[in-house]
């Protein structure tokens, strides 16, 4: 392949210590638009020498950063959101054109990681401990939280602004440094959520970013023994990995969030065209690419074919094509990679004997022939063991599993090395109560799709979706963030 011209306004560098660098060889990482294939940008491959040196610089930034008064440190994030939300529109371009996702998705997710800014800035004012009555005379008995030092954040693709600014935005207010290596598919859009942060006047060497494989900037950040902590979230390979060379070398706080196999159960009383909307967006909204997508649908017996018929006459209405059209529902895949991996899955699917009744292949039209797409595809006639059933795909197909009754539905939702989201479609309160108490996943809804979360609750999965450490989001999300002192005064 010929190599590509390198149009230096489109060449970005890493930010470490408060300033951006070039990157020093010709060997870089195109950052290519998943709908045209047109590169966008370019960054710096960079190497475990630079992820030191960004970690030494967190290092030296840490100490006036802790003693700076948390409402101070949260005041920085409140001007942060104002300068996204000022080019809030500039942004959500950005993320479509490197990610793929519709504009209707990228403002969504730009929209809530200019809030979560907001809620982890005003939590600057409430970083609370607690105080408890002693058993002694005169003695003041309370808890303090203090930062953890040097937070290694990595990231994936698929929400490239909104789980580093669930990441980032607490590690800050609590008074920790960052080292920031996002997904080497989007490092656009990461840069920009730095770039409003030193603007916002964070003080240098308080975030660093730098892009790179994960293989040697993200190996850096997990064997560095002054990294205090790392947040993690993507698959599972890689964040076992992390979790096993972590604790095979030191003690370290982690926080991994990974895969999923969500569930949306469908029950006879449930109202179908609802039940059918809600399947929709949860599992082809967002190209299917959102941990949280709905991937199995289990449908009670009694409803299954009018169900399907519903479900495949939406399906066909739902318009692919390049996210920067306003009109269009759904986008490419993320990568060539990642729609082999889909085209893979619907290979397996039918050698296991599911029947393909809508898609499994890359749509008609010249349009099309540009980017990485997919059609919206659904499998029927799926058995709780198969592959398709089993593992995650992480893409726009979906397994229709047919259950006996509701009992035979929650055991199927169940069968799973999974646990992030399920979702249950019912008009009935107990089936409600029954099958939030009961499914295990970290996120239930009833009568809503599996995927959307609001900020302000914790957010984590259980199972192999998490190292069920700490949650994500949330007051509690400075949980991971912060020590527990315990102060016991006399006087
Ligand atoms: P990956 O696990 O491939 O990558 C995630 C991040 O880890 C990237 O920044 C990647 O860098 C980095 N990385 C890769 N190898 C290593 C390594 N050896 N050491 C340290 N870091 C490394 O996931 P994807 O980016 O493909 O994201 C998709 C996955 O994320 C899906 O499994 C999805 O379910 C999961 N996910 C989970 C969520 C949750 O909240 N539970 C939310 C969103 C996604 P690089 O890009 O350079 O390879």
């Amino acid at each position: 392949m010929p190599k590509p011209r390198l149009e230096s306004e489109r060449i970005f560098g890493n930010f470490i210590g408060g300033k951006w660098t070039s990157p020093e060889t010709e060997d870089l990482i195109v950052d290519e638009n998943p709908a045209t294939k047109e590169i966008i940008a370019y960054f710096p491959r960079s190497g475990k020498d630079e992820a030191a040196e960004a970690i030494e610089e967190a290092a030296k930034a840490f100490s006036p950063w802790a003693d700076t008064p948390p409402p101070q440190r949260g005041k920085v994030l409140l001007r942060a959101a104002n300068i996204m939300e000022n080019r809030s529109e500039d942004l959500s371009i950005s993320l479509t054109r490197e990610e793929g996702k519709t504009i209707k998705e990228s403002r969504g997710e730009v929209a809530r990681a200019i809030d979560i800014f907001r809620f982890y800035g005003s939590l600057g004012f409430r970083l609370k401990g607690e105080t408890a009555p002693s058993m002694e005379k005169n003695t003041l008995l309370y808890t303090t939280r203090s930062p953890l030092g040097i937070v290694a954040v990595i990231t994936p693709w698929n929400f490239p602004i909104a789980i580093p600014a669930w990441k980032i935005a607490p590690a800050l207010v609590a008074g920790n440094t960052v080292v920031f290596k996002p997904a080497s598919l989007t490092p656009i859009i990461a840069m920009e959520l730095v770039k409003a942060l030193d603007e916002a006047g964070l003080p240098k060497g308080v975030i660093n970013f730098l892009t790179g494989p994960g293989n040697t900037v993200g190996e850096e950040l997990i064997m560095n023994p002054n990294v205090g902590a790392i947040t993690f979230t993507g698959s599972y390979d890689v964040g076992s990995r992390i979790n096993k060379v972590c604790s095979s070398t030191r003690i370290v706080r982690t926080q991994l969030e990974m895969g999923g196999k969500n569930p949306t159960v469908v029950c006879e009383d449930a109202n179908l065209d609802e039940a059918v909307e809600i399947v929709v967006k949860a599992a082809f909204g967002l190209t299917g690419q959102a941990c949280t997508a709905t991937s199995r649908v289990i449908v009670e017996k009694g409803v299954t074919g009018v169900f399907i018929e519903k479900l495949l006459s939406r399906t066909r209405r739902i318009r692919v094509g390049n996210g920067l059209d306003e009109n269009v529902d759904m986008g490419p895949a993320v990568s060539e990679a990642q729609r082999n991996t889909d085209f893979e899955y619907i290979r397996i699917g039918k050698e296991e004997g599911a029947k393909l009744i809508l898609g499994g292949a890359i749509p008609q039209g010249r349009e099309f022939q540009n980017g990485y797409f997919v059609e919206p595809t659904i499998f029927t006639d799926v058995a709780p063991g198969m592959r398709i059933a089993q593992e995650e795909i992480f893409g726009p197909v979906l397994a229709i599993v047919e259950a006996e009754n509701f009992e035979d539905a929650l055991q199927i939702a169940n069968n799973s090395q999974y646990g992030l989201s399920a979702s249950i479609c019912t008009t009935n309160l107990k089936k409600a109560h029954q099958f939030a108490a009961r499914v295990q996943a970290g996120v239930v809804k009833v009568n809503k799709p599996t995927t959307g979360l609001e900020l302000q609750v914790p957010y984590g999965g259980i199972k192999k979706s998490s190292s069920q450490s700490f949650k994500e989001q949330g007051e509690q999300a400075i949980e991971f963030f912060t020590q527990t002192k315990t102060v016991y005064l006399g006087y």
